[in-house]
Protein backbone atom coordinates (compact mmCIF):
# COMPACT_ATOMS: atom_id res chain seq x y z
CA UNK A 1 0.00 0.00 0.00
CA UNK A 2 1.20 3.70 -0.94
CA UNK A 3 1.66 5.45 2.52
CA UNK A 4 -1.06 8.06 2.67
CA UNK A 5 1.16 11.14 2.73
CA UNK A 6 4.81 11.89 2.14
CA UNK A 7 5.09 14.26 4.40
CA UNK A 8 7.53 14.40 8.03
CA UNK A 9 5.32 16.03 9.83
CA UNK A 10 1.63 15.47 7.96
CA UNK A 11 -1.53 17.26 9.25
CA UNK A 12 -3.70 15.11 11.03
CA UNK A 13 -4.78 11.52 9.46
CA UNK A 14 -5.99 10.22 12.30
CA UNK A 15 -6.97 12.93 15.56
CA UNK A 16 -6.15 9.98 17.81
CA UNK A 17 -4.08 6.77 18.62
CA UNK A 18 -5.56 3.53 18.26
CA UNK A 19 -3.41 0.28 20.12
CA UNK A 20 -3.57 -2.64 21.45
CA UNK A 21 -6.84 -1.72 23.89
CA UNK A 22 -9.09 -0.95 20.89
CA UNK A 23 -7.85 -4.13 19.42
CA UNK A 24 -8.89 -5.85 22.58
CA UNK A 25 -12.20 -3.99 22.67
CA UNK A 26 -12.94 -5.37 18.92
CA UNK A 27 -12.34 -8.92 20.21
CA UNK A 28 -14.28 -8.94 23.12
CA UNK A 29 -17.14 -8.05 21.01
CA UNK A 30 -16.45 -10.08 18.31
CA UNK A 31 -15.97 -13.19 20.90
CA UNK A 32 -19.33 -11.80 22.49
CA UNK A 33 -22.60 -13.52 21.72
CA UNK A 34 -23.89 -10.11 21.46
CA UNK A 35 -25.71 -8.18 18.70
CA UNK A 36 -23.81 -5.75 16.67
CA UNK A 37 -26.39 -3.55 16.70
CA UNK A 38 -27.83 -1.60 19.34
CA UNK A 39 -26.42 -3.69 21.45
CA UNK A 40 -24.49 -3.38 24.91
CA UNK A 41 -21.49 -2.07 23.68
CA UNK A 42 -23.39 1.14 22.56
CA UNK A 43 -25.63 1.65 25.69
CA UNK A 44 -22.52 1.24 27.63
CA UNK A 45 -20.22 4.33 25.25
CA UNK A 46 -23.79 6.50 25.42
CA UNK A 47 -23.18 6.17 29.41
CA UNK A 48 -19.68 6.61 29.44
CA UNK A 49 -20.27 10.17 27.28
CA UNK A 50 -23.29 11.17 29.61
CA UNK A 51 -21.01 10.52 32.61
CA UNK A 52 -18.23 12.83 30.72
CA UNK A 53 -20.27 15.33 29.18
CA UNK A 54 -22.49 15.35 31.97
CA UNK A 55 -25.32 15.65 29.27
CA UNK A 56 -28.56 14.24 30.87
CA UNK A 57 -28.77 12.77 26.84
CA UNK A 58 -26.20 10.72 25.12
CA UNK A 59 -27.38 9.23 21.98
CA UNK A 60 -24.89 7.82 19.14
CA UNK A 61 -25.44 7.97 15.39
CA UNK A 62 -23.68 7.41 12.28
CA UNK A 63 -21.62 10.64 12.07
CA UNK A 64 -21.39 14.36 12.81
CA UNK A 65 -22.96 15.17 10.45
CA UNK A 66 -26.09 13.30 10.57
CA UNK A 67 -26.26 14.43 14.18
CA UNK A 68 -26.45 17.87 12.49
CA UNK A 69 -28.81 17.02 10.21
CA UNK A 70 -31.46 15.77 12.95
CA UNK A 71 -30.61 18.18 15.33
CA UNK A 72 -31.77 20.89 12.51
CA UNK A 73 -34.73 18.95 11.94
CA UNK A 74 -35.58 19.22 15.45
CA UNK A 75 -35.82 22.63 15.05
CA UNK A 76 -39.08 22.43 13.29
CA UNK A 77 -38.42 25.59 11.12
CA UNK A 78 -41.07 26.86 8.88
CA UNK A 79 -40.62 28.53 5.61
CA UNK A 80 -39.42 32.10 6.22
CA UNK A 81 -37.55 31.67 9.40
CA UNK A 82 -34.04 32.61 9.90
CA UNK A 83 -31.29 31.25 11.17
CA UNK A 84 -27.73 32.86 12.15
CA UNK A 85 -24.68 30.20 11.66
CA UNK A 86 -21.50 30.80 11.79
CA UNK A 87 -19.34 30.90 8.27
CA UNK A 88 -15.96 30.00 9.65
CA UNK A 89 -16.62 25.62 10.20
CA UNK A 90 -16.39 22.86 8.05
CA UNK A 91 -19.49 22.93 5.43
CA UNK A 92 -21.25 19.86 7.64
CA UNK A 93 -22.38 21.66 9.81
CA UNK A 94 -24.65 24.42 7.87
CA UNK A 95 -25.38 22.29 4.91
CA UNK A 96 -28.23 20.68 6.10
CA UNK A 97 -29.93 24.34 5.83
CA UNK A 98 -29.99 23.70 2.57
CA UNK A 99 -32.50 21.84 2.19
CA UNK A 100 -34.86 24.04 4.56
CA UNK A 101 -36.38 27.24 2.55
CA UNK A 102 -35.11 29.54 5.33
CA UNK A 103 -32.82 32.69 5.40
CA UNK A 104 -29.31 32.21 7.06
CA UNK A 105 -27.28 35.36 8.07
CA UNK A 106 -23.96 34.42 8.62
CA UNK A 107 -22.37 36.14 11.91
CA UNK A 108 -19.06 37.08 11.22
CA UNK A 109 -16.30 35.59 14.01
CA UNK A 110 -13.74 36.84 16.70
CA UNK A 111 -10.30 37.67 15.00
CA UNK A 112 -8.64 35.54 17.91
CA UNK A 113 -11.03 32.69 18.53
CA UNK A 114 -12.46 32.26 15.38
CA UNK A 115 -15.46 31.51 17.27
CA UNK A 116 -19.23 33.69 16.18
CA UNK A 117 -18.49 37.51 17.57
CA UNK A 118 -21.40 37.87 20.11
CA UNK A 119 -21.53 41.88 19.15
CA UNK A 120 -21.70 40.72 15.95
CA UNK A 121 -24.68 38.51 16.67
CA UNK A 122 -26.90 40.72 18.18
CA UNK A 123 -27.39 43.14 15.09
CA UNK A 124 -28.58 40.10 13.18
CA UNK A 125 -31.25 38.53 15.67
CA UNK A 126 -34.83 39.37 14.56
CA UNK A 127 -38.52 38.18 15.43
CA UNK A 128 -38.09 35.82 13.01
CA UNK A 129 -34.64 33.79 14.25
CA UNK A 130 -35.78 30.26 14.88
CA UNK A 131 -31.72 28.97 16.15
CA UNK A 132 -28.57 30.01 16.40
CA UNK A 133 -25.81 27.62 14.78
CA UNK A 134 -22.41 27.53 16.35
CA UNK A 135 -19.46 25.46 15.97
CA UNK A 136 -16.83 26.10 19.30
CA UNK A 137 -13.69 26.55 16.18
CA UNK A 138 -11.09 24.18 16.65
CA UNK A 139 -11.76 23.39 20.37
CA UNK A 140 -12.19 26.78 21.92
CA UNK A 141 -15.55 27.07 23.29
CA UNK A 142 -17.53 30.02 22.25
CA UNK A 143 -18.84 32.72 24.10
CA UNK A 144 -21.81 30.81 25.53
CA UNK A 145 -22.78 32.88 28.40
CA UNK A 146 -23.39 36.07 25.74
CA UNK A 147 -24.63 33.83 23.30
CA UNK A 148 -27.25 32.11 25.59
CA UNK A 149 -28.15 35.21 27.40
CA UNK A 150 -29.26 36.24 23.66
CA UNK A 151 -31.16 33.45 22.95
CA UNK A 152 -32.75 32.40 25.42
CA UNK A 153 -34.55 36.14 26.34
CA UNK A 154 -35.71 35.82 22.69
CA UNK A 155 -36.76 32.31 22.68
CA UNK A 156 -33.93 31.30 20.20
CA UNK A 157 -32.70 28.17 20.20
CA UNK A 158 -29.44 27.06 19.98
CA UNK A 159 -27.46 23.86 18.24
CA UNK A 160 -23.57 23.36 19.29
CA UNK A 161 -21.44 21.70 16.50
CA UNK A 162 -18.92 20.05 19.23
CA UNK A 163 -16.85 18.20 16.13
CA UNK A 164 -13.38 19.61 17.71
CA UNK A 165 -14.80 20.56 21.17
CA UNK A 166 -14.37 17.05 22.74
CA UNK A 167 -12.06 17.69 26.19
CA UNK A 168 -12.93 21.65 26.15
CA UNK A 169 -14.56 23.36 29.19
CA UNK A 170 -16.40 26.42 29.43
CA UNK A 171 -16.38 27.42 32.94
CA UNK A 172 -16.93 24.33 34.39
CA UNK A 173 -19.27 22.63 31.96
CA UNK A 174 -18.61 20.44 28.86
CA UNK A 175 -19.46 22.03 25.33
CA UNK A 176 -22.91 20.41 24.11
CA UNK A 177 -24.34 21.25 27.43
CA UNK A 178 -25.16 24.94 27.45
CA UNK A 179 -27.18 24.99 24.23
CA UNK A 180 -30.19 22.77 23.36
CA UNK A 181 -28.50 20.20 21.67
CA UNK A 182 -24.69 18.98 20.72
CA UNK A 183 -23.21 17.82 17.52
CA UNK A 184 -20.31 15.50 17.83
CA UNK A 185 -18.17 13.62 15.56
CA UNK A 186 -15.82 10.79 15.89
CA UNK A 187 -14.40 11.19 12.22
CA UNK A 188 -10.99 9.51 11.82
CA UNK A 189 -9.32 13.06 11.98
CA UNK A 190 -11.43 13.79 15.30
CA UNK A 191 -10.43 14.34 18.90
CA UNK A 192 -11.50 10.32 19.25
CA UNK A 193 -12.69 7.98 16.41
CA UNK A 194 -14.89 5.52 16.36
CA UNK A 195 -13.03 3.56 13.68
CA UNK A 196 -13.72 6.33 11.26
CA UNK A 197 -16.54 7.46 11.13
CA UNK A 198 -19.20 8.11 13.99
CA UNK A 199 -21.13 10.93 15.69
CA UNK A 200 -23.42 11.54 19.30
CA UNK A 201 -25.83 13.77 20.06
CA UNK A 202 -26.36 15.38 23.64
CA UNK A 203 -29.16 17.14 25.14
CA UNK A 204 -31.15 17.85 28.23
CA UNK A 205 -34.74 17.93 26.44
CA UNK A 206 -36.50 14.54 26.58
CA UNK A 207 -38.55 15.38 24.14
CA UNK A 208 -36.05 15.51 21.90
CA UNK A 209 -34.22 12.60 22.81
CA UNK A 210 -37.14 10.66 22.09
CA UNK A 211 -37.41 12.10 18.24
CA UNK A 212 -33.51 11.80 18.07
CA UNK A 213 -34.24 7.76 18.82
CA UNK A 214 -37.07 7.39 16.66
CA UNK A 215 -35.10 9.64 14.03
CA UNK A 216 -32.14 7.41 14.40
CA UNK A 217 -33.59 3.85 14.67
CA UNK A 218 -35.57 3.99 11.50
CA UNK A 219 -39.21 5.24 13.14
CA UNK A 220 -41.10 7.96 12.20
CA UNK A 221 -40.46 11.55 13.66
CA UNK A 222 -44.20 12.25 14.34
CA UNK A 223 -47.14 13.45 16.72
CA UNK A 224 -48.11 10.29 18.22
CA UNK A 225 -50.87 10.19 20.75
CA UNK A 226 -51.57 6.43 22.80
CA UNK A 227 -55.30 5.86 21.64
CA UNK A 228 -55.48 3.06 24.13
CA UNK A 229 -53.44 2.65 27.12
CA UNK A 230 -50.52 0.55 26.88
CA UNK A 231 -52.18 -2.63 28.83
CA UNK A 232 -55.34 -3.01 27.17
CA UNK A 233 -53.42 -2.40 23.61
CA UNK A 234 -52.75 -6.09 23.28
CA UNK A 235 -54.00 -8.79 25.76
CA UNK A 236 -50.34 -9.76 26.65
CA UNK A 237 -47.52 -8.67 24.94
CA UNK A 238 -46.09 -10.97 22.20
CA UNK A 239 -42.80 -11.59 21.99
CA UNK A 240 -42.91 -10.87 18.11
CA UNK A 241 -44.80 -7.46 19.31
CA UNK A 242 -41.77 -6.21 21.13
CA UNK A 243 -40.18 -3.82 18.44
CA UNK A 244 -43.85 -2.42 17.70
CA UNK A 245 -46.07 -2.29 20.71
CA UNK A 246 -46.45 1.32 20.01
CA UNK A 247 -48.28 0.14 16.39
CA UNK A 248 -51.02 -1.44 18.93
CA UNK A 249 -51.12 1.38 20.98
CA UNK A 250 -50.63 4.57 19.05
CA UNK A 251 -52.08 7.04 16.58
CA UNK A 252 -50.48 8.93 14.75
CA UNK A 253 -51.79 12.66 14.04
CA UNK A 254 -49.23 13.93 11.57
CA UNK A 255 -45.54 13.11 10.31
CA UNK A 256 -42.90 15.92 10.85
CA UNK A 257 -40.13 13.99 8.83
CA UNK A 258 -39.52 9.84 8.01
CA UNK A 259 -36.16 8.82 9.95
CA UNK A 260 -32.96 6.44 8.77
CA UNK A 261 -31.12 4.11 10.02
CA UNK A 262 -28.14 6.09 12.32
CA UNK A 263 -27.25 3.44 13.94
CA UNK A 264 -23.49 3.48 15.19
CA UNK A 265 -22.81 -0.42 15.53
CA UNK A 266 -21.91 -1.73 18.26
CA UNK A 267 -18.27 -2.67 17.06
CA UNK A 268 -16.97 1.36 17.05
CA UNK A 269 -18.74 1.87 20.22
CA UNK A 270 -16.84 -0.36 21.76
CA UNK A 271 -13.87 1.27 20.71
CA UNK A 272 -15.44 4.39 21.24
CA UNK A 273 -15.52 3.88 24.85
CA UNK A 274 -11.69 2.91 25.09
CA UNK A 275 -10.80 5.84 23.05
CA UNK A 276 -13.05 8.30 25.26
CA UNK A 277 -11.04 6.93 28.15
CA UNK A 278 -7.50 7.94 26.95
CA UNK A 279 -9.19 11.35 25.81
CA UNK A 280 -7.53 13.30 28.91
CA UNK A 281 -3.91 11.52 27.66
CA UNK A 282 -4.73 12.92 24.27
CA UNK A 283 -5.62 16.27 25.23
CA UNK A 284 -2.75 16.57 27.20
CA UNK A 285 -0.56 15.95 24.45
CA UNK A 286 -2.11 17.99 22.44
CA UNK A 287 -1.97 20.81 25.00
CA UNK A 288 1.91 20.36 24.99
CA UNK A 289 2.36 20.16 21.35
CA UNK A 290 0.72 23.50 21.24
CA UNK A 291 2.90 25.04 24.03
CA UNK A 292 5.79 23.90 21.95
CA UNK A 293 4.63 25.78 19.03
CA UNK A 294 3.72 28.81 21.19
CA UNK A 295 7.03 29.22 22.38
CA UNK A 296 8.61 29.49 18.78
CA UNK A 297 5.87 31.72 17.88
CA UNK A 298 6.27 34.24 21.03
CA UNK A 299 9.49 35.03 18.99
CA UNK A 300 7.97 36.47 16.80
CA UNK A 301 6.31 39.55 17.80
CA UNK A 302 4.14 39.71 14.49
CA UNK A 303 2.57 36.83 15.08
CA UNK A 304 -0.94 36.37 16.74
CA UNK A 305 -1.65 33.15 18.97
CA UNK A 306 -4.81 31.51 20.74
CA UNK A 307 -4.86 32.10 24.41
CA UNK A 308 -8.01 31.60 25.66
CA UNK A 309 -9.26 33.62 28.84
CA UNK A 310 -9.30 31.45 32.73
CA UNK A 311 -12.17 29.13 32.69
CA UNK A 312 -11.83 27.83 29.01
CA UNK A 313 -10.09 24.81 28.48
CA UNK A 314 -9.16 24.76 24.61
CA UNK A 315 -9.34 21.28 23.40
CA UNK A 316 -6.77 21.88 20.87
CA UNK A 317 -8.72 20.41 17.88
CA UNK A 318 -6.72 23.00 15.72
CA UNK A 319 -3.29 24.82 16.32
CA UNK A 320 -4.48 28.28 14.89
CA UNK A 321 -2.41 30.74 14.67
CA UNK A 322 -2.22 34.61 12.53
CA UNK A 323 0.76 35.73 10.31
CA UNK A 324 1.45 38.84 9.19
CA UNK A 325 2.33 40.49 5.46
CA UNK A 326 -0.61 39.44 3.53
CA UNK A 327 -1.58 36.58 1.35
CA UNK A 328 2.05 36.34 -0.56
CA UNK A 329 3.77 36.32 2.79
CA UNK A 330 1.68 33.34 4.04
CA UNK A 331 2.01 31.63 0.64
CA UNK A 332 5.98 31.93 1.26
CA UNK A 333 5.81 30.86 4.82
CA UNK A 334 3.40 27.82 4.24
CA UNK A 335 5.69 27.22 1.27
CA UNK A 336 8.79 27.24 3.09
CA UNK A 337 7.02 25.17 5.89
CA UNK A 338 6.08 22.48 3.02
CA UNK A 339 9.81 22.24 1.62
CA UNK A 340 10.73 21.50 5.24
CA UNK A 341 8.11 18.19 4.86
CA UNK A 342 5.45 20.29 7.29
CA UNK A 343 1.77 19.62 5.99
CA UNK A 344 -0.30 22.86 6.09
CA UNK A 345 -3.87 22.69 5.80
CA UNK A 346 -6.19 25.86 6.17
CA UNK A 347 -9.55 25.62 7.71
CA UNK A 348 -11.98 26.50 6.68
CA UNK A 349 -12.82 28.54 3.47
CA UNK A 350 -15.21 31.03 5.01
CA UNK A 351 -18.68 28.93 4.04
CA UNK A 352 -20.81 32.11 2.70
CA UNK A 353 -18.70 32.07 -0.14
CA UNK A 354 -18.44 28.78 -1.67
CA UNK A 355 -20.74 28.28 -4.67
CA UNK A 356 -24.11 26.88 -2.74
CA UNK A 357 -24.32 29.88 0.06
CA UNK A 358 -23.94 32.22 -3.22
CA UNK A 359 -26.02 30.70 -5.07
CA UNK A 360 -28.41 31.51 -1.96
CA UNK A 361 -27.36 34.87 -2.36
CA UNK A 362 -24.43 35.21 -0.03
CA UNK A 363 -21.62 37.70 -1.07
CA UNK A 364 -18.05 39.01 0.00
CA UNK A 365 -18.20 41.35 2.35
CA UNK A 366 -21.07 39.91 4.40
CA UNK A 367 -18.07 38.67 7.10
CA UNK A 368 -14.96 40.78 6.65
CA UNK A 369 -13.17 39.44 9.55
CA UNK A 370 -13.77 35.93 8.84
CA UNK A 371 -12.64 36.59 4.81
CA UNK A 372 -9.69 38.36 5.85
CA UNK A 373 -8.06 36.14 8.12
CA UNK A 374 -8.57 33.13 5.70
CA UNK A 375 -7.49 35.16 2.71
CA UNK A 376 -4.43 36.79 4.24
CA UNK A 377 -3.51 35.56 7.75
CA UNK A 378 -4.68 32.24 9.48
CA UNK A 379 -2.70 29.27 9.69
CA UNK A 380 -3.26 25.91 11.43
CA UNK A 381 -0.49 23.87 12.12
CA UNK A 382 -0.39 20.30 12.73
CA UNK A 383 -0.95 19.03 16.17
CA UNK A 384 -2.01 15.81 17.32
CA UNK A 385 -1.13 12.96 19.19
CA UNK A 386 -0.35 10.82 16.33
CA UNK A 387 3.17 12.89 16.34
CA UNK A 388 5.95 11.82 17.51
CA UNK A 389 8.67 13.17 19.94
CA UNK A 390 10.83 13.46 16.84
CA UNK A 391 7.81 14.97 14.77
CA UNK A 392 7.35 17.29 17.56
CA UNK A 393 10.81 18.97 17.17
CA UNK A 394 11.16 18.73 13.79
CA UNK A 395 7.67 20.90 13.51
CA UNK A 396 9.26 23.10 15.75
CA UNK A 397 12.49 23.56 13.80
CA UNK A 398 11.32 23.84 10.47
CA UNK A 399 8.72 26.81 11.78
CA UNK A 400 11.44 28.59 13.51
CA UNK A 401 13.40 28.23 9.84
CA UNK A 402 10.07 28.92 7.59
CA UNK A 403 9.91 31.93 10.02
CA UNK A 404 13.19 33.39 9.52
CA UNK A 405 13.14 32.83 5.69
CA UNK A 406 10.06 34.64 5.18
CA UNK A 407 10.15 37.38 7.34
CA UNK A 408 13.56 37.87 8.42
CA UNK A 409 15.16 37.39 12.06
CA UNK A 410 12.97 38.20 14.98
CA UNK A 411 14.40 41.93 15.41
CA UNK A 412 14.02 42.61 11.91
CA UNK A 413 12.17 45.35 10.17
CA UNK A 414 8.80 43.43 9.18
CA UNK A 415 8.03 42.44 13.01
CA UNK A 416 8.54 46.43 13.98
CA UNK A 417 5.18 46.65 11.61
CA UNK A 418 2.17 47.59 13.96
CA UNK A 419 -0.39 44.64 14.39
CA UNK A 420 -2.96 45.04 12.53
CA UNK A 421 -5.92 43.12 14.34
CA UNK A 422 -8.47 43.11 11.84
CA UNK A 423 -12.46 44.31 13.65
CA UNK A 424 -10.30 45.93 16.69
CA UNK A 425 -9.80 49.38 14.57
CA UNK A 426 -6.48 50.03 14.74
C1 LIG B 1 -15.90 16.87 11.10
C2 LIG B 1 -16.87 17.94 11.26
C3 LIG B 1 -18.23 17.73 11.04
C4 LIG B 1 -18.79 16.49 10.40
O1 LIG B 1 -18.52 15.33 11.10
P1 LIG B 1 -18.46 13.92 10.33
O2 LIG B 1 -18.43 12.94 11.45
O3 LIG B 1 -17.21 13.93 9.52
O4 LIG B 1 -19.68 13.80 9.50
C5 LIG B 1 -19.11 18.76 11.31
N1 LIG B 1 -18.68 19.94 11.77
C6 LIG B 1 -17.38 20.19 12.00
C7 LIG B 1 -16.97 21.52 12.54
C8 LIG B 1 -16.43 19.21 11.72
O5 LIG B 1 -15.14 19.47 11.91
Amino acid sequence: MEPCCSYDVPFARRGSVLDEDDLAALTAVLRSEDPLSAGPWRARFEEDFRRYTGARHAMSVTSGTVALEIAISLLDLSPGDEVVATPQTFHATVQPLLDHDVRVRFCDVDPYSLNMDPERLEPLLTDRTRAILLVHYGGWPAEMDRIVELARSRGILIVEDCAHALGAVHHGRHPGTIGDIGCFSFHSSKNITTLGEGGMLTTQRDDWAERIDRLRSNQVDGVFTAARPAETATPALLPYMKYSDYIYRDLCESVRRAGTNATLSDAAAAVGSVQLGKLDTFAGRRTEIAARLDQVLARYPGVRVQNPAPGLVHARHLYTCFVPGGADARARLVQALDRRGVEIQLRYFPLHLVPEWQARGHRPGECPVAEHLWFEEQLNLPCHPGLTGRQVDRLVEALDESLRETYGSPGAAAWREPLRVPGAGV
